[in-house]
């Protein structure tokens, strides 16, 4: 389509139609929205953004007003609009909605329209729009400098579907850190005057793919946001919040976000909670990578839930239930009594296998009361919401019930159990209300039960029964009257009328109004007839305008209730999570760790959540020992690591690959976040010290979109570790160097062992396959060896996954390879070019080798072990597959080797 015009904004509106011209004023105060403009049974969408609407929605792409000038034009029918709403929100737009405000039928000239409502991503609370499981926040962020990590900062984030708010402040790099954890699908900024977004925004959007919303920079100043949250919150001062400072960063984030969701709801947002100040030091901090490379919340290949930690862990029933697991794992506790509190909910459930099940049973039938709560407040519950709610608070009645009689003292139900009379009262109030099965639309009626409402019960009976009404009505006339062939009838012209028969023309009592006389007779009509025949006519009409009128009642009086309804939810959360902790507590045979504040660990029979439950009883427990003192140690036939120095705060792990080292450094950084989280864990017993925060540096994370280099993510990661991890920390390690050279990569995996042995000595689990970085336990006694245990037979190997004391001896890689299906002929020429390249290395490569080695540790020499070297690349000769020259040849270089170092 050729139109001379591209957009809305150019266009003289003056040219415009009217409302076209109404349009273009939306358009100019939503100016980054896609303007859905109601027409008739439509949402249009013109000039920009119908093109917009087309390729994104694929519909049609028309014009109006085919003149010289036609309007490109895409429209969504209104009953669709969650759906297409939906895809636009996913596709990262922001969308405007312009309602028609009133009848076309009653408007006088151009329909009074106005946008009721500005959706974006952040601001969801639809249940079509949003996955249950999953929060969704909106967050804003204001920062001192130009973002450096040490700049001053401060965020404030919330979850409109649920009210909860909540703020931070520090420098930029915690803050940033907390922007991965809290993942927001929005943030909001203080637009500068070059209106370009700055650096350290667009930063965190390509990191977080999250949406950007500017806002003018006056709406984040003191006096702007200060004024905002005293007006919504009703508070002359904020030092009731926790605040000392009405001017602190972290309330003018909060102001601004406040400001933003009252422009963009229009409604009511009374059920967002007071900004709450979240503290940071109560939680074990995960950087973003560790969750990521944990594969906490998705795994990292494919980004599914399945296969992830909460993947394997959740047994939740309800929506609400599961959001908090993922928030209690993303933010384990520091705690000890609160880990311990959660532990004891979790023991009490396990121990009572038949309340728990019926507790799960009612559970079953719970909805997200939470995210209703919030429709209710910003107006949008629909009526099967409210029996949804209904029907939720019974099941938690039922739940409380259960568990009063498990608990006498109610100790971990208390909050539930005093809910119970609010539940009751709320659910009362609804039932008594809303039919059982409610219209989906309140537009089509049929909502509120026969009964409720005096008037609503007269309409009603007015349209279903108008023949039963006259019978009656005539019959009551006749008995008053005395006149038995009066007659109640109806014609179109004159509507109801009551015809007398002359005959008893002096009975007419003195309210009837005569109106016609027909043949032998009159016929009147009385006010009440007059009254009851407008009413039937209008009866449906009223009646559905009627039924809105007293859902909305009902609506705004639930609203008061916000308060004990989002506690509910809480609390219903909070029993589903422990239920389901319990539950799979039970079915995984998991034990209940003990939590300390030594510095220490130590785990019998380990296992890794994850795996073990695809690989069932074929995985191999593992134990883990840090810091405990052998007398502890129960002693047991194949003591594994518990043998080895328990003063060690570095295992080194070493093992071919495929032995199962990553899965072991994994498992115990999984199940320290599980049991902080306050989960029982996949293990025989442990006696967990508790840690301040988990570092990983695991797998290939590949920083595509910060379009770094593999070395180049590992050592920024790494650099991260050295510089954050303190003695309280636990730091998993995989593979460190793997992304240069072999000597490179050897020299920095040395040196950053050594650094985390001798100088932050927190508890690190350091896989490796550079056999030499073996030789560090030698030299410091924070090191220990541990290796995976491989047997060979049959000139093939096999996997014990059993980690021992002590270092493997040899490399696996070309056995490996044969059994990942590489070519025999292959494998073999691989197996002449070890021997070879064994001895260049050794030839050519040490003196280089020294040097780096001196460089890195002074004391030591990473190729001392040339001899033993020599000596397993000998016994690797396969004298069978080698001709006689090759066999020489292999001899003279293993002799050089030897030789050289003598
Ligand atoms: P590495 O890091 O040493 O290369 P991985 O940890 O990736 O090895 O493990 C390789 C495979 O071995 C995994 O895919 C898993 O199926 C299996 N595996 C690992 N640990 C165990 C175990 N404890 N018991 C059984 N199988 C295991």
């Amino acid at each position: 389509m050729t139109t001379s015009h591209e957009s809305i904004h150019s266009i003289d509106p003056s040219t415009l139609t009217p409302a076209m011209r109404q349009y273009q004023q939306y358009k100019q105060q939503y100016p980054d929205a896609v303007l859905f403009f109601r027409m008739g049974d439509f949402y249009e969408c013109f000039y920009e953004d119908a093109r917009t609407v087309a390729r994104v929605l694929g519909v049609a792409l028309t014009a109006r007003s085919k003149g010289e000038n036609p309007v490109p034009m895409a429209g969504v029918p209104y009953h669709a609009l969650d759906t297409y709403l939906h895809r636009m929100i996913a596709a990262g737009f922001k969308v405007a909605i312009c309602e028609q405000m009133e009848n076309p039928k009653d408007a006088k000239g151009l329909i009074k329209r106005e946008v009721t409502r500005l959706v974006t991503p952040g601001t969801l609370t639809e249940e079509a729009m949003l996955d249950g499981r999953e929060e969704n926040f909106i967050a804003a962020m204001i920062v001192s400098g130009a973002g450096e990590a040490d700049a001053e900062a401060a965020i404030a984030w919330c979850e409109l579907s649920t009210g909860k708010f909540q703020t931070f402040r520090g420098v930029f790099a915690q803050c940033a850190d907390e922007l991965a954890r809290i993942r927001p699908r929005e943030l909001l900024f203080a637009e500068a005057s070059d209106h370009r977004p700055p650096e350290w925004a667009t930063h965190l959007q390509v990191m977080l793919s999250l949406t950007l919303t500017p806002r003018p920079a006056w709406q984040l100043d003191a006096h702007h946001t200060s004024q905002t949250l005293k007006k919504h919150y009703g508070v002359t001062t904020f030092a009731g919040f926790g605040y000392d400072d009405d001017h602190d960063a972290a309330l003018r984030v909060a102001g601004a976000l406040v400001a933003y969701l009252v422009d963009t709801q229009r409604g009511s947002i009374e059920h967002l909670r007071p900004p709450q100040i979240f503290e940071r030091q109560r939680f074990l901090v995960i950087d973003p990578t560790s969750i990521r490379s944990l594969e906490v919340l998705r795994t990292m290949r494919s980004n599914v839930v399945e296969g992830s930690l909460v993947g394997a862990m959740d047994r939740t029933l309800t929506p609400m239930g599961s959001r908090l697991l993922r928030n209690w794992l993303c933010y384990p506790l520091r705690d000890v009594g609160l880990i311990r509190l959660r532990q004891d909910a979790i023991e009490q459930l396990m121990s009572a296998e038949h309340a728990l099940a019926q507790v799960r049973q009612s559970l079953g039938d719970c909805s997200d009361i939470e995210r209703i709560t919030a429709r209710i407040c910003v107006r949008r519950a629909s009526p099967r919401d409210l029996v949804a709610l209904a029907r939720s608070l019974d099941t938690l009645l039922s739940a409380a019930k259960l568990l009063a009689a498990l608990d006498a003292q109610s100790t971990h139900w208390h909050n539930l159990l005093t809910l119970v009379p609010s539940a009751q009262q709320i659910c009362a109030r609804i039932r008594a209300a809303v039919m059982d099965e409610p219209a989906s639309h309140l537009r089509d009626g049929g909502v509120i039960r026969d009964g409720f409402h005096a008037d609503l019960d007269r309409l009603r009976g007015l349209s279903r029964d108008s023949r039963t009404f006259l019978a009656e009505y005539q019959s009551k006339l006749v008995r008053e009257s005395g006149i038995p062939s009066l007659k109640v009838g109806y014609n179109k012209v004159f509507g109801f009328y009551i015809e007398v028969t002359n005959v008893h023309a002096e009975k007419i009592p003195a309210d009837f109004i005569r109106k016609q006389t027909v043949k032998n007779a009159e016929r009147y009509i009385t006010p009440e007839l007059k009254q009851y025949e407008s009413d039937i006519l209008t009866a449906q009409e009223r009646g559905l305008a009627l039924e809105q009128d007293i859902f909305e009642q009902l609506r705004l009086e639930l609203a008061g209730h916000v308060d004990d309804l989002q506690q509910l939810a809480t609390a219903g959360a909070t029993l589903d999570v422990y239920c389901g902790l319990a539950h799979l507590a039970r079915q995984r045979r998991y034990c209940r760790p003990e939590i300390t504040t030594e510095k220490e660990m130590l785990i019998i029979d380990g296992r890794h959540p994850v795996v073990e439950q695809s690989l069932g009883e074929k995985y191999v427990p593992n134990d883990t020992s840090f810091g405990i003192a052998p007398e502890i140690v129960q002693p047991t036939p194949d003591a594994g690591p518990l043998a080895a120095s328990c003063s060690a705060t570095l295992h080194m792990i070493t093992g071919p690959n495929m032995a199962g080292k990553s899965t072991y450094i994994r498992q115990v950084a999984l199940l320290t976040l599980m049991a902080q989280a306050g989960s029982f864990i996949p293990a025989k017993s442990a006696r967990l010290g508790l840690v301040d925060r988990i570092f990983t540096r695991v797998g290939a994370s590949d920083d595509l979109a910060g379009g770094q280099s593999t070395f180049m993510v590992e050592m920024t990661e790494t650099a991260n570790i050295l510089h954050h991890a303190t003695e309280q920390s636990l730091v998993i390690l995989d593979e460190i160097g793997r992304g240069t050279s072999t000597l490179d990569g050897l020299a920095l995996a040395w040196a950053i062992a050594e650094y985390l042995a001798g100088t932050t000595k927190a508890r690190t689990l350091f896989a490796t396959h550079y056999h030499e970085l073996t030789e560090l336990a030698e030299t410091s006694p924070s090191v220990t060896n541990y290796n995976v245990l491989v047997r060979e037979w049959e000139d093939q190997i096999i996997f014990m996954h059993r980690i021992a004391p002590g270092c493997a001896d040899k490399s696996y890689g070309v056995h490996v390879a044969r059994l990942a299906g590489i070519p025999r002929s292959v494998v073999m020429r691989a197996r002449q070019l070890m021997a070879q390249l064994v001895v260049h290395v050794a030839k050519t490569g040490s003196a280089k080798a020294r040097a780096a080695a001196t460089a890195v540790a002074p004391q030591i020499s990473m190729f001392d072990t040339t001899d033993q070297q020599a000596l397993s690349q000998l016994r690797a000769l396969d004298m069978n597959r080698m001709s006689p020259m090759q066999a020489w040849e292999a001899l003279k270089g293993l002799q050089g080797m030897l030789g050289e170092k003598k």
